[in-house]
Order: structure tokens, then C-alpha cells, then sequence
């Protein structure tokens, strides 16, 4: 259990190193190549990295989110099977690269690429931090708090709800279908990615569930960004709930260990939450105990 030690390990600078994201979850090679029609047009495309939704009928095209090059080139030919037009409607829900690092294969063939006015500039910097710049990679219609637009037949509702997953994350609405995308908001029972120095707020992150939630009813399908072995990338509302639960549970967690008396590297000393044993990944060891540091300094700051 708990170890009490010395406070070695406090602030943003510490946070800044635990942003490498696991191969093996996040880019590996192992995820199943795979179109799933939910209905009216709207499915998912899963290969690696964050789920990809997609809108494809005769009058329109959209796409949410891009994975990295090789699954949008499969995606972009994969969509040309299914509606002979090109991509009307391209959309990031955060800047996070296994759901951006595709976008430059994309976004040539695309009318519009819209992304919330903080991932968009976020995406920039992360490009920009590696090197050359790629122009082709950054949205082009921002928003800050909600944006609709037709797309043929369909109706897309794209709202921000605050910091969260990340300080630009977009909850995509596809309003014909009811179903929505909620980008990497949802971790399905697997341990999350908590990106302080992108902005995040596990508080925020809760209120954002619970408003997402109440926005929706029993019939609304959700795209979630990842999932753990023995659970969907889609579900229901009640998945929305079940992870606001882990989140509540990790800030309790640190609240209390805080209260007594144990410091950032005795509470990170364990590879999951005792009362939530599904949000643990073999292959990412590293999960809860960053889960943990982002808890103690969104506490602590
Ligand atoms: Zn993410």
C-alpha cells in the first residue's frame, strides 16, 4: 500500500515529462482494421489510435478525427466505396496525435477543417515543437463554444464544453443519427490520459460528463475515443456516468490521501484504484500513476 516519502516530485515541470503516450495503447499495432455502420450513414473506423466517426451518404461526406497517415489513407479510399464525393466536413475533437497525426492526408481532399480555437492552436505548437511546420495539419475553422452546420441531410452540433481531456476538446453531435462523438472524453473502462500541460481539468472533465449526459437520452449512440479490452468504442449514456465515477473516484483518492498525510510519490505507488480494478492496463503500467500526479497537482495548485 501507501509509502510515506519526502516530497521529491511537485509542479508543471515534473507534469511536462509524462505526456509520451504508450505505442502499445495509443499507436500499436494489434487494433482490427474495421468500417461498423451505426446508422443513417454515420459509423466507425478503428485501426489505431482514437476512434474515427464518419458520415458518408450521397450528399455528404464528414469525418471526425484522423488517426495517423496509413489509417486516413485507408479511411479516404475506404469512404470512396461508400459515397462517390469528397470529404465535405473534416473535424478534430482535440489535438492529441493519435487523433490528428492523419490530418495531412485528409484534409487536401476536404471542404471544410474545423476544430475548437484551442485545439487548433494546440495542434500548431505540437508541430511546430518537432520541427518544420505542416500547414496542411492544422484545422481552419475554429469555434470557441458551439458551432452548427448542415451536411446534406444530416445536421452536426459541435460544442465545447470547457477544459476536460484537454483545454479544446469538441463533443460532435450528429443530430439525425443522435449519435455523438466524444473525442478522448470518454475512456471506457480503461484508465484515461489526463493532459494538464494541454489544459486539462478532472474537474471540469466531470461537469462536461455529467452535461453531456443530461444532454442526451437512452436512444443516443456514443463514439468513444478508446475502450478497453472487453469494452466497445461505442455504448450508451451510461458510459458517460461509469467513467465520471473513475474520475470522481482518483480526486477522491488523492483528497484523502492528502488529508493524511501521504505525499505525490506515496499515492502514484500503485498500478490501479482499489475500487476501480478495470481502469488497469497490462501494456500501460504508467497510466494510474499519471493519473494520479495530474489529481495531485490539479489539488495542489
Ligand atoms: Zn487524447
Amino acid at each position: 500500500m501507501l509509502s510515506r516519502r519526502s516530497f521529491l516530485l511537485t509542479g508543471s515541470a515534473a507534469m511536462a515529462g509524462a505526456v509520451a503516450l504508450p505505442t502499445s495503447v495509443f499507436g500499436g499495432v494489434g487494433h482490427v482494421l474495421n468500417f461498423t455502420p451505426i446508422r443513417k450513414g454515420v459509423g466507425t473506423f478503428t485501426m489505431r489510435g482514437g476512434t474515427i466517426g464518419y458520415l458518408a451518404t450521397p450528399d455528404a461526406v464528414v469525418v471526425v478525427d484522423t488517426q495517423y497517415a496509413e489509417p486516413a489513407a485507408t479511411v479516404l479510399s475506404g469512404l470512396r466505396e461508400r459515397a462517390d464525393r469528397s470529404i465535405d466536413v473534416l473535424i478534430n475533437t482535440h489535438h492529441h496525435g493519435d487523433h490528428t497525426n492523419g490530418n495531412a492526408v485528409l484534409s487536401p481532399h476536404t471542404g471544410q477543417f474545423i476544430a475548437h480555437v484551442e485545439a487548433a492552436r494546440l495542434k500548431k505548437v505540437a508541430v511546430e515543437s518537432r520541427g518544420e511546420p505542416e500547414p496542411a495539419s492544422y484545422p481552419t475553422t475554429t469555434y470557441s463554444e458551439s458551432l452548427q452546420m448542415r451536411a446534406g441531410t444530416e445536421l452536426l452540433d459541435l460544442r465545447h464544453h470547457g477544459p476536460a481531456h484537454t483545454g479544446g476538446d469538441t463533443v460532435v453531435h450528429f443530430v439525425e443519427a443522435n449519435v455523438v462523438h466524444m473525442g478522448d472524453l470518454v475512456f471506457n473502462r480503461m484508465p484515461p490520459f489526463i493532459d494538464m500541460p494541454g489544459g486539462a481539468s478532472i474537474a471540469g472533465w466531470i461537469q462536461t460528463l455529467e452535461t453531456v449526459h443530461d444532454r442526451f437520452d437512452q436512444d443516443t449512440v456514443f463514439i468513444h475515443g478508446h475502450a478497453g479490452p472487453n469494452y466497445g468504442v461505442t455504448g450508451t449514456r451510461e458510459d458517460l456516468l461509469a467513467f465520471r465515477d473513475f474520475l470522481s473516484g482518483l480526486l477522491e483518492y488523492v483528497q484523502k490521501g492528502l488529508q493524511a498525510g501521504y505525499d505525490v510519490d506515496g499515492l502514484a505507488s500503485v498500478d490501479r484504484l482499489p475500487d476501480f480494478p478495470e481502469h488497469y492496463l497490462d501494456s500501460w503500467k504508467d497510466a494510474i500513476p499519471n493519473a494520479i500526479r495530474a489529481a495531485h497537482l490539479e489539488l495542489t495548485r
